[in-house]
């Protein structure tokens, strides 16, 4: 079997790369999710490589060398304006604690090298001539879309419980199937899943819900007892019935926590991120998508929403409210831009009245929180067409109908 390396630009623009290695006498392949998402046709990501080199010779072949895991073996070379991992060929063994390999060993030949891969899919190699070099069947579980471990499963899984999250989250990614002994393994070893810390296990979990069969995926963790390992699901052990009914992908984690605290109040967004470690980023997504879900579940969509939705979170929004609704979230999201258009204002600065204005016609009222509220009432009534944007109509109206004096 045989790969056109010229067909994929990623693998001609690393193929350099390659060359220089090997001009310095060591090895050197194309390893990874590159490798396996070219031969399933899929777009590929980040391009991998394994080399025999040592880092420190990698060190000294290329200018730019980011050493990030040296003593694993892993280096990051810049080159031609792309990232490139370089991983030397190397077995593991140990995995004390689940996470690290005890012992990691450098060693001479690409084949071991993918002995100690995760999944048949995961462990081929590519030379840059593109010849596949493929010890352990990885094609055939292509050509039968088959998730398969490299060796026994049990094993495997026992070095490192977060391939049993790799597996159904490669199902919902490739919408493949695991293979019969891999999933038995799965089914028998969920329990591991605790012993392994909950960031990793949240980055495979946002992938699993970002595929197009997670539908599938959800119920391999269902069928396998996964989900009483993943935190609140497991104090909330009805919670999984509710992934049952996302029947599309989410965008990620902002998502994923946006639906669950609309499902199960209970548990609030500060809960879900304290516990699965988000970021605050992801925290702040999550309040400003669950803001709107809240408001379009009174309400439905209005200027007052689009206005208030910031508009990177359009398609997030759009995403959670059409799993809630069953709505078609592209016809949401282009339903929300269409709106947005509309807007006689797109933000408050924009408001024809503002906090001085207010002070000028109210100098002996003290200031206090009350500023705060009638502004966001006067940009509500701007936003919904209540009132015209126009300086002079809003301080008549600040004064006739509402005297602050008065309050
Ligand atoms: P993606 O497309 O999401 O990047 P990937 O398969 O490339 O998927 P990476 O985490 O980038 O995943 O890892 C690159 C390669 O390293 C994998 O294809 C696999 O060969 C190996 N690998 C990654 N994680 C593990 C693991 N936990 N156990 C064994 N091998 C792993
Ligand atoms: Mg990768």
């Amino acid at each position: 079997m045989k790969v056109n390396i010229k067909s994929f630009l990623a693998f001609q623009k690393a193929l350099p790369v390659i060359k220089r290695i090997e001009s310095h006498g060591f090895q050197a392949f194309f390893v990874g999710g590159a490798v396996r998402d070219a031969l399933i046709g899929r777009q590929i990501g980040d391009v991998d490589l394994a080399s025999s080199a040592i880092p420190e010779k990698i060190l000294d072949i290329f200018e730019k060398v980011i050493p990030v895991g040296i003593e694993h073996g892993t280096v990051i070379v810049r080159f031609d304006g792309e990232s490139y991992e370089i991983t030397t060929f190397r077995s593991e063994s140990g995995y004390q604690d689940y996470r690290h390999p005890d012992k990691v060993e450098f060693v001479s030949d690409i084949k071991e090298d993918l002995a100690r891969r995760d999944f048949t899919i995961n462990a081929i190699a590519l030379d840059k001539n593109g010849d596949v070099i493929d010890p352990f069947e990885g094609l055939q579980a292509i050509e039968s879309k088959k998730i398969q471990a490299v060796g026994n499963p049990y094993e495997r899984f026992e070095e490192d419980p977060l391939r049993i999250m790799r597996a159904v989250r490669f199902v919902s990614q490739l919408g493949y199937t695991i293979e019969e002994e891999t999933m038995a393994a799965i089914q028998q070893q969920g329990m591991l899943l605790e012993k392994i810390a909950v960031e990793r296990v949240a980055i495979e979990f946002e992938k699993m819900l970002q595929g197009e069969a997670l539908v599938q995926a959800i119920d391999i963790c269902d069928d396998a007892s996964l989900f009483c390992r993943f935190p609140i699901f497991r104090d909330y052990p009805d919670l999984f019935h509710q992934a049952k009914t996302i029947t599309f992908p989410l965008g990620g984690f902002a998502e994923i926590i946006s639906y669950f605290v609309f499902r199960l109040p209970e548990v609030s967004i500060e809960d879900w991120s304290r516990q699965w470690k988000l970021s605050k980023q992801v925290k702040n997504d999550a309040k400003g998508i669950n803001e709107a879900i809240q408001y379009y579940d009174s309400n439905g969509l209005d200027e007052w929403l689009v206005y208030q939705l910031p508009e990177k979170l359009i398609s997030s929004f759009a995403r959670v409210a059409g799993i809630l609704y069953t709505r078609d979230p592209d016809r949401l999201k282009e339903n929300v831009k269409k709106l947005r258009t509309t807007l006689v204002i797109t933000n408050r600065r924009e408001l024809a009245f503002q906090a001085k204005d207010l002070f000028d016609i109210t100098p002996q009222k003290p200031k206090g929180p009350w500023i705060g509220k009638l502004l966001k009432t006067l940009e509500k009534k701007v936003v919904s067409r209540e009132l015209r944007n126009d300086y002079n109509e809003i301080k008549e109206w600040v004064s006739k109908w509402n005297p602050p004096g008065k309050d």
